[in-house]
């Protein structure tokens, strides 16, 4: 694996597809700094060899994998990343909470140290970062979670588990790299909050203007929420919060159906809105 990998005479770590045939590659072994060649034969596999021909130096395919998306987005200027779908990031990126966003990205650094966190790529917008996590044999585990959260940073984590050091293939690896969104996952904070989401109570009723809106609890955790009597005021602030955590009117019932995942923020919606005892 060490030989499909050099660094270019602009520091750029680069697969041996990529390289032009002999020492014109330009390249240097990423470990001793020797000059490599670039074997593109008919025979043998395509491979870089050091110039004196010495034995290949052993680098960690992991670290190969940091290094290639680290020129890879930075190369592109950023990546695609997955929705904020929790809507937990604030502050200034600017995240989709339904659609992969283009996260654009000034520059990249690679393990470098953050107090007593090393992630594996740090990207910096104009006012932000984000930890890039390459999972490769490791994954973020619960004691660096516990970290992130402390210190509020906010990590992407890109599982390249796929990316096999013996079929490596350029182009589809930066294109996971890059665009995908099926390998990325944000990484959220453990949140004490989960017991809640799932509340203990079938049905609920707050009052709103004077009015009756029953919140009830559907077997499959879904909130149907229903104004009692009509009234057009009371009707408009129920559609507006329903709405907004993605309801859908059930005319049968004439009750709005929300989501189980957004139950919790349209009731404290709703409760918000009652009237006060
Ligand atoms: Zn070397």
């Amino acid at each position: 694996m060490s030989t499909q990998f050099a660094i270019d005479h602009k520091n750029r770590l680069i697969h041996i597809s990529e390289a032009e045939r002999g020492l014109i590659c330009n390249c240097y072994c990423m470990v001793c700094n020797e000059r490599m060649v670039a074997k593109k034969g008919q025979e043998r596999e395509h491979h870089f060899a050091h110039e004196s021909n010495k034995a290949a130096c052993i680098i960690n395919h992991e670290t190969l994998l940091h290094q290639f998306a680290k020129r890879v987005i930075q190369d592109a200027g950023g990546l695609v990343v997955p929705p904020d779908s929790n809507r937990k990031i604030t502050g200034s990126l600017q995240i989709s909470q339904n659609n992969p966003t283009w996260l654009m990205l000034d520059r990249v650094e690679e393990e470098k140290q953050l107090d007593d966190i090393r992630p594996d790529l740090i990207g910096y917008t104009l006012d932000a970062q984000v930890l890039i996590e390459v999972a490769y044999s490791s994954f973020v585990d619960d004691e660096k979670m516990a970290k992130l959260e402390a210190r509020d940073l906010l990590a992407l984590e890109i599982d390249l588990r796929a990316f096999d050091p013996e079929y490596f293939d350029v182009e589809t690896t930066k294109e996971a790299i890059l665009n995908g969104v099926d390998l990325k996952k944000w990484l959220y904070f453990p949140e004490p909050a989960v017991v809640e989401t799932k509340p203990a109570f079938t049905e609920e009723i707050v009052t709103i203007k004077g009015m009756w809106v029953s919140l009830r609890m559907l077997p499959f955790g879904d909130l149907a929420v229903k104004v009692i009597a009509y009234n057009p005021e009371v009707n408009a602030i129920v559609k507006a919060i329903a709405k907004r955590y993605y309801g859908r009117w059930r005319q049968d019932y004439k009750n709005w159906i929300v989501p189980n995942r957004w139950l919790q923020h349209a009731i404290n919606d709703l409760r918000a809105e009652a009237d006060q005892a």
